[in-house]
């Protein structure tokens, strides 16, 4: 009120204040229409919410300067033209948003205040970074499904929503205080896997359109789609978190959330009730690190007040409840400049195109290199050297550039352009396959490449040779020991030569030797993953190798046998062909061989004798207890199957945190399923215990 007065006192600051609530109600109108309508955001999340925010402030100073059409009273999107419009039954609102703090705790006060002397409890649960819909039930069926709109009127999206398969078309009937949930309404949010996205990403730089920033907005555009069919070949997740009836009275958030999961709807399992604002932090800061682990974006928390009938005193403000706050964790995103770009050489000779970019700060490290994945991308974005550009870190992988600052563009800058030389010794020239977005450095000879080889041939998934990193790579590179992948195997005739090397004892020699030693024992899917096929990733060659059983046959294969097998295409046969008939690698071949690694599945042949046999499994979910790889092993050394989909063969699905559609089919074929504690109990009894 003192503000609103002081407002008054002094018109020309009143004015300076009109003139900016229209700037930046004119900037938001402008972004808004570019991330709900278009789904190509123009600034960061960040940005945006900095500039919202300073509304909202200016607003509450200067009431009588609030319009019914300021962007503070209404949600941001609005319906599409091309679909036929939902009134919402109950309005769609957006959620008070806050990065601090400080905020939360006034939330907390608030609620405390308005409450007075009753207690009261909050469901915190996660917020998924995806697009909100509304899902209408009729009589148990999937009936109508909407956008959010404009908060009152949105999308009628059903016949894209019908293609999720983690949508149930008809929900489990569940019994509420004697009566049969039929009509109801159901809210959640579609969203991507981080893996899928990318993958979507890179097709559509290959088909030469924009990439999208983030699964949020590819999304988005995919519920936009007009044909359902397109959309149906797109990978969308579903989570829900909102129950509504007039059949029944539900008391709590936290018990919809369960009577959702008995219903047969997916959600997520990640919610606690917090007694206290401290544990609501405790929860706050858990998944401040946890989410990184987590196969999809969430980009903050939900605070909600748990009694139903206390959110429903408390009531809404313009566009927001208030009973509810997201805490917003800070985007991993960061602004800085693209000092140059670079090239890096992998280890099929694929060439990288790499941002060096001016250090900045960016969840919880230094950032000064991110990948510009390859020049087609680079055109698509129009990145240029000395731009301003957004740098983001999606989960665990290396930082990428999501998008460049046009307004800060240099006048002087030049559009990039691929040089036409590997950067290596060699300087041969780069050559780009038709059909393919990446350059590759065709030189053998090439030292990045040999090394990049040799880390990826000893890497985790591939051999597992422990010691054998990119450091010490590059040292036995360097220092002539390493030539190629079979040289490892070398290494052992020249233990005297190792031994004495600055920083190599006999105890750190015998250790590397013992680790190579015993990379011999890896199943040939392995060895065939290592030995770093153009395209051969770790999927793709379980499967050559279950198909084919032996790396003769594999290279007997025609073009049109290969191709025969659904998930290969002619990009990964004609890869294959060129490495088997390659004298240089047959050369290799034959001397890994000769150092003993299995180049046939001969020793699964015995499996018919073992615990699992004949039993094949599919995994769906996170598992606390290990990575899904660790469990697909474990079943293969017992001597069952894993595999990637379900079918009326699936012996068992075993399902883990959020479980995706190969949950909701093992339901209706009727496979049974598996928790995480009885596949363990299984595998304690054949005598594995974890
Ligand atoms: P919001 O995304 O901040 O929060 C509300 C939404 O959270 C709900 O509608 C729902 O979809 C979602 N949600 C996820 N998990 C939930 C859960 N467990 N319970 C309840 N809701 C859950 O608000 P908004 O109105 O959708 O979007 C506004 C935000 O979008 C802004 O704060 C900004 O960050 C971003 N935005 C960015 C730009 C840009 O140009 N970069 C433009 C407009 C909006």
């Amino acid at each position: 009120m003192e503000e609103l007065l002081s407002g008054q006192s002094d018109p020309d600051e009143k004015r300076c204040a009109r003139q900016r609530i229209e700037e930046l109600r004119s900037l938001i109108r402008k972004y808004d229409y570019a991330y709900y309508v278009q789904a190509q955001p123009l600034i960061s999340d960040r940005d945006y919410d900095r500039l919202f925010s300073e509304l909202v402030e200016l607003e509450q100073r200067y009431p009588d300067l609030v319009t019914p059409d300021s962007p503070t009273q209404r949600v941001g999107g609005q319906p599409l033209e091309e679909f036929a419009h939902v009134q919402h039954r109950t309005p769609m609102l957006s959620l008070a948003n806050t990065y601090t703090r400080q905020e939360v705790l006034d939330f907390d006060r608030r609620i405390r205040h308005a409450l007075g002397h009753e207690t009261y409890q909050y469901c915190c649960e996660l917020k998924y970074d995806g697009v909100a819909v509304s899902l209408r039930y009729e009589g148990g069926r999937f009936v109508l499904g909407a956008t959010r709109g404009d908060g009152t009127v949105g999308d009628d999206i059903t016949a894209n929503l019908r293609t999720i398969r983690s949508l149930p078309l008809v929900a489990q009937p569940v019994t509420v205080e004697n009566v049969v949930l039929s009509d109801f309404e159901v809210r959640g949010e579609v969203y991507m896997l981080r893996r899928d996205f990318e993958q979507l990403n890179r097709q559509r730089i290959i088909e030469g359109e924009k990439p999208f920033a983030n699964p949020r907005n590819l999304t988005a555009g995919t519920l936009k789609l007009l044909d359902p069919r397109q959309v149906a070949q797109r990978p969308l997740q579903l989570v829900c978190y909102y129950f509504d009836s007039d059949q029944v009275r539900l008391r709590r958030q936290s018990s919809n959330l369960e009577l959702l999961g008995a219903m047969g709807f997916p959600t997520s399992p990640h919610w606690r009730l917090c007694a206290t604002i401290k544990e609501v932090f405790a929860f706050i800061d858990e998944w401040e690190t946890r989410r990184r682990k987590l196969p999809f974006d969430i980009d903050g928390i939900v605070v909600k007040l748990d009694d139903l009938e206390q959110q429903r005193r408390l009531g809404t403000v313009a566009r927001s409840p208030r009973w509810a706050i997201a805490y917003k964790y800070e985007a991993e995103q960061a602004r800085t400049i693209l000092k140059d770009i670079v090239l890096q050489v992998g280890r099929t000779g694929v060439v990288t195109p790499v941002a060096e970019l001016e250090p900045v700060f960016l969840a919880g490290s230094t950032v000064s290199r991110a990948t510009l994945h390859n020049a087609a991308f680079i055109e698509q974005l129009d990145v240029r050297i000395g731009d301003t550009v957004y740098v983001e870190k999606g989960g665990e992988v290396i930082p990428k550039i999501v998008g460049v600052d046009l307004d800060a563009r240099p006048a002087d800058s030049k559009p990039w352009q691929m040089p036409s030389y590997c950067p290596c010794p060699h300087r041969s020239r780069l050559h780009r396959p038709a059909g393919e977005v990446n350059y590759y450095c065709e030189s053998p000879a090439c030292p990045w490449q040999i090394r990049r080889r040799i880390e990826h041939f000893a890497s985790r998934d591939a051999m597992d040779i422990e010691g054998l990193g990119e450091k010490v790579v590059a040292e036995l590179v360097e220092a002539g020991f390493l030539e190629t992948i079979a040289d490892i195997y070398d290494l052992a005739s020249k233990r005297d030569q190792l031994v004495g090397r600055p920083g190599w004892g006999t105890k750190r020699v015998e250790n590397l030797l013992a680790a190579i030693d015993a990379s011999k024992a890896q199943p040939f899917h392995r060895v065939l993953y290592a030995l770093g096929i153009r395209h051969v990733g770790e999927v793709t060659a379980k499967l050559l190798a279950e198909h084919f059983g032996s790396l003769d046959a594999l290279c007997r294969a025609t073009m049109d046998e290969l191709q025969a097998i659904p998930e290969i295409g002619p990009r990964i046969a004609d890869s294959i062909c060129t490495f088997c008939y390659d004298p240089e690698e047959r050369q290799l071949i034959a001397r890994l061989r000769k150092a003993g690694l299995a180049f046939s599945a001969e020793r699964q042949s015995t499996q018919s004798q073992q615990p699992l046999a004949g039993k094949t499994f599919v995994f769906t979910g996170e598992l606390d207890s290990m990575t899904r790889t660790q469990a697909e092993e474990l079943v293969e050394s017992l001597g069952g199957r894993a595999t990637s989909s379900v079918s009326k063969s699936t012996s068992y699905v075993v399902v883990g945190h959020m479980p995706g559609s190969k949950f909701t089919k093992a339901q209706q074929l009727g496979i049974p399923i598996l928790s995480e504690r009885d596949f363990l109990e299984l595998l304690r009894t054949h005598g594995v215990t974890i």
